[in-house]
């Protein structure tokens, strides 16, 4: 806080190098030194923090790179979503108002600087915080792990984020949830699509993964490594397929046997692995919308190493936020069985039609 007494120059004497003044500005204002400006930034961070027990986390400058290392934050965090505002009106509702003079503040809330990319804010500011820490080593981390699955994905493990990714799946699967035979599940696939490959709509295998040699690579299978994917709710399924609007069908198929999951949704901070698990599974190496939406291809080559990963420590599904519906989860069977009556049983379908996906912020 500043110890000034009385009134200042509206223009002050400092050598120019010392002094700012606020860039394409119009309105009353005092030059300010490079010290007035950094005790004005240490008391709005003390007010946004008292005030909402968290931090600013990007500004319009920085909120497309914020948005592309952390894609599930502003697409599911309803705190992040109802939290922006204009820098100049969160100045003006703190306290700082009866510390700072009319012409001082005119002045300062130029100067507000995003703690991410250390600009001063010209339009909005996002407060949010990430239940974890390091989030600068981690996004750093995030784009080394990029480029290798871009680059030299055989070389995942040559990076101690992934290797201890794996340590961490293979003593957590001690202790993982269990989904119990007789879960609900839904696949849902366009009435076209059945048609068109000679299936019947009221036959299990209409809902069976493709056959091997149309497998694609997904978020989680090897391209002709078929896995079965699941939405939590008909909703999820019928936005998962990408066809909005398109009649469909949605089948409600229900566990025949208890799976062993990890659990990508649920990651309290209590957790042994939070600190490494929850920064994965808000960040792009798992949670980047699919392509034509956000980051293309190589988002997928992480989320199959996990899947990988879990594979080998003897998990059998993943549970997994859905990028289409903010209020929905995806599970994904590891290692299905060759046939999809081993593990599933068709209790029902629906017909219906395609939703679109949740907008995304
Ligand atoms: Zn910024």
């Amino acid at each position: 806080m500043s110890n000034r007494v009385g009134l200042r120059w509206i223009t002050d004497d400092a050598a120019e190098h010392e002094s700012f003044r606020p860039e394409h500005a119009v309105g009353p204002y005092l030059t300010v030194s490079e010290s007035d400006i950094d005790s004005f930034n240490d008391a709005f961070s003390d007010e946004i923090d008292s005030d909402f027990a968290s931090s600013i986390c990007c500004c319009d400058v920085c909120f497309d790179d914020f948005r592309d290392h952390w894609p599930d934050v502003p697409f599911r965090r309803m705190e992040f979503q109802t939290q922006s505002m204009g820098v100049f009106y969160a100045v003006e509702n703190t306290r700082l108002t009866g510390v700072w003079s009319p012409a001082e503040i005119s002045t300062l809330r130029h100067f507000v600087r995003c703690e991410r990319c250390g600009e001063y804010v010209a339009g909005n500011i996002w407060i949010y915080e990430h239940t974890f820490s390091d989030v600068a080593a981690i996004e750093s981390q995030i784009d080394e792990l990029l480029t290798i699955g871009d680059e030299t994905p055989f070389l995942m493990l040559e990076h101690e984020f992934a290797r201890r990714v794996l340590a961490h799946l293979r003593i957590a699967v001690k202790q993982a949830g269990t989904l119990a035979a007789g879960t609900s599940l839904f696949r849902a696939r366009t009435a076209a699509s059945i048609s068109s490959s000679g299936q019947y709509t009221g036959d299990l295998q209409a809902y069976a993964p493709p056959p091997t040699r149309l497998v694609v690579e997904g978020r989680f299978n090897h391209a002709g490594t078929p896995m079965l994917y699941f939405a939590s709710s008909p909703e999820v399924a019928s936005a998962e397929i990408g066809a909005p609007g398109e009649p469909c069908l949605i089948a409600e198929l229900v566990t025949s046997r208890p799976l062993v999951f990890l659990d990508l949704v649920e990651i309290d901070e209590g957790d042994p692995g939070h600190e490494l698990m929850a920064p994965l599974a808000s960040s792009a190496l798992l949670a980047a919308p699919r392509s034509g939406e956000g980051w293309l291809k190589k988002q997928y080559v992480f989320s199959r190493f996990v899947a990988d990963c879990a594979r080998a420590a003897g998990y059998d599904a993943i549970r997994y936020a859905s990028t289409k519906r903010i209020d929905g989860a995806n599970i994904v069977i590891l290692v299905p069985p060759l046939r999809i009556e081993e593990i599933v049983s068709l209790a029902g379908i629906e017909q219906s039609v395609g939703l679109a996906a949740s907008k995304r912020y």
